[in-house]
């Protein structure tokens, strides 16, 4: 096992690794932007390394300082979390080049399904279901509108290379196609570095649900079952649960061997994420794999009783998994509510800033992921998720109670947060429902417009 590991991040994903770690007598490396000095991460870890300015660029995805900050401290691996270098091949060739395990997937596998168009390729090579669309990348709009023409509109727009529900856009005729053709291009180039895009059908009134797989060195992957994320707004995810209120457990099977399936195709190890669109009649579609640990992890973790971090480590550390299949077992609902430093009342518009005065909320089946307290400075230079409420019930009725009653005892003052939102959509009869697509927010958002 390892003896030191850098966290190559912050916030809540930070202080979740390094608790993983202290569990497994592990000696923990913060990194730390100027910004984030006052952070808890720099707090609990053992050692903490300056990596730059605040802004992300100078910082935390600055390759250099984050490989010298493991060199100068003996960390003998690096744990990226999610976002900035979790899905980076090339950060993690320079981890190999310079004999510091990655924790997560090869390079070459970080590559392969990272490419969204290049990982729809190796699905429809093992005959999953996929979403129709263009086979690979479309290079011209001639092409572009072949293939619109063939599969039926509305049609999307999808960068190969995006992420964060970045770089995705509607076209519902020709002549929008002509437009949003190159805004996306274009917008894929700038923000991806990579102008590369391809088409798919739009599905209509979809439920986007995810299966969990987790995969050691010597062959071994299960799924650990899925979370439904169909609560989004503009292609990012808000409140994910699992199970799904929608799946059979016979659906369950097929779909979370069909995420097995593509995950050894891939030669895929570590944790990673499959993840699939459901239309109206259930079908499924494979619609992208994430090639880390992901922000809604825990409610796998809450239902199946496991540890993800700690899994995700030992895997890199060269143990096999200690289970197998037939020994993961779904128990009760959980419920994952993001929230975010943003003023929903103002298009979402980030607040960042002081919290005057915080409490977070406890009891029995309620998990609070947060790097925040009273009198922590929310920085301007990051996402604005400032935590995750995670709650756990018999059922889901129960785990929507609990829900309820966790984010009643929250406090977070001095700054505008979703929490208030949150709250609306627990109360909601379509939403406690179960029964409502993707398209829930936008209209959730326009009928709370009206009252
Ligand atoms: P999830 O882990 O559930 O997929 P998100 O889609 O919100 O969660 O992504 C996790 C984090 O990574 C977010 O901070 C998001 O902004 C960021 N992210 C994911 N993919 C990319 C990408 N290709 N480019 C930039 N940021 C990304
Ligand atoms: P990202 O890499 O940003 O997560 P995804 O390809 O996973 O991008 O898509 C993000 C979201 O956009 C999905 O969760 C889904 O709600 C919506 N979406 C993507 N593709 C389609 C599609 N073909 N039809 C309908 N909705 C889609
Ligand atoms: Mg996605």
């Amino acid at each position: 096992m390892f003896k030191k590991i850098l966290i190559a991040n912050r916030g809540e994903i930070a202080l979740r690794i390094i608790r993983a770690c202290k569990e497994l007598g592990i000696h923990t490396v913060a990194v730390y932007s100027e910004a984030d000095r006052p952070s808890l991460h720099v707090r609990y870890a053992d050692e903490a390394v300056c990596i730059g300015k605040s802004e992300s660029s100078k910082s935390y995805l600055n390759i250099q300082a984050i490989v010298s900050a493991a060199e100068v401290t003996d960390a003998e691996a690096i744990h990226p979390g999610y976002g900035f270098f979790a899905e980076n091949d090339h950060f993690a060739d320079v981890c190999e080049s310079c004999n510091i395990k990655f924790i997560g997937p090869a390079a070459s596998s970080i590559r392969l399904m990272g490419n969204k168009s290049a990982a729809k390729d190796l699905c429809r090579k093992i005959q999953v279901p996929l979403v129709k669309g263009s086979e690979g990348t479309v290079k011209t709009i001639e092409e572009a509108k072949k293939i619109a023409e063939e599969v039926g509109y509305p049609i999307l727009v999808k960068a190969s290379a995006g992420g964060g529900g970045k770089g995705i856009r509607e076209a519902h005729t020709p002549l929008a196609l002509s437009n949003v053709f190159f805004t996306t291009k274009t917008e894929a180039e700038a923000s991806f570095g990579n102008g590369d895009v391809y088409i798919e059908k739009l599905i209509l009134e979809p439920r986007h649900i995810e299966f969990q797989i987790i995969a050691d060195q010597n062959g071994n992957c299960v799924h650990l079952g899925e979370r439904d994320c169909t609560i989004q707004r503009r292609h990012q995810k808000l409140i994910e649960e699992s199970p799904s209120p929608v799946i059979s457990s016979e659906q369950r099977r097929r779909m979370g061997s069909d995420a097995v399936k593509i995950a050894k195709e891939a030669g895929y190890v570590n944790a990673g994420t499959v993840e699939f669109l459901v239309d109206k009649d259930l079908n499924y579609y494979f619609m992208e794999m994430n090639t880390r640990i992901q922000v809604e992890h825990p409610v796998t973790e809450v239902i199946t009783k496991m540890d993800l971090i700690k899994e995700q480590i030992r895997i890199a550390a060269g143990e096999k998994l200690s289970f197998r299949q037939e020994d993961i077992k779904i128990n009760g609902h959980a419920f994952e509510a993001r929230i975010n430093a943003e003023d929903w009342e103002n298009g979402f518009r980030p607040s960042p800033g002081m919290i005057h005065f915080c409490h977070l909320p406890g009891g029995r089946n309620v998990r609070m992921d947060s790097h925040i307290y009273s009198g922590y400075v929310i920085p301007p230079f990051y996402d604005s998720m400032i935590g995750k409420l995670i709650t756990w019930g018999r059922d889901r009725k129960e785990a929507i109670r609990t829900m309820e009653r966790a984010l009643d005892e929250l406090v977070i003052e001095g700054i505008k947060t979703t929490v208030p939102l949150t709250k609306r959509i627990f109360h909601d009869g379509n939403f406690i429902s179960g029964a409502y697509s993707t398209s829930f927010m936008k209209e959730f958002m326009e009928s709370s417009i009206q009252k």
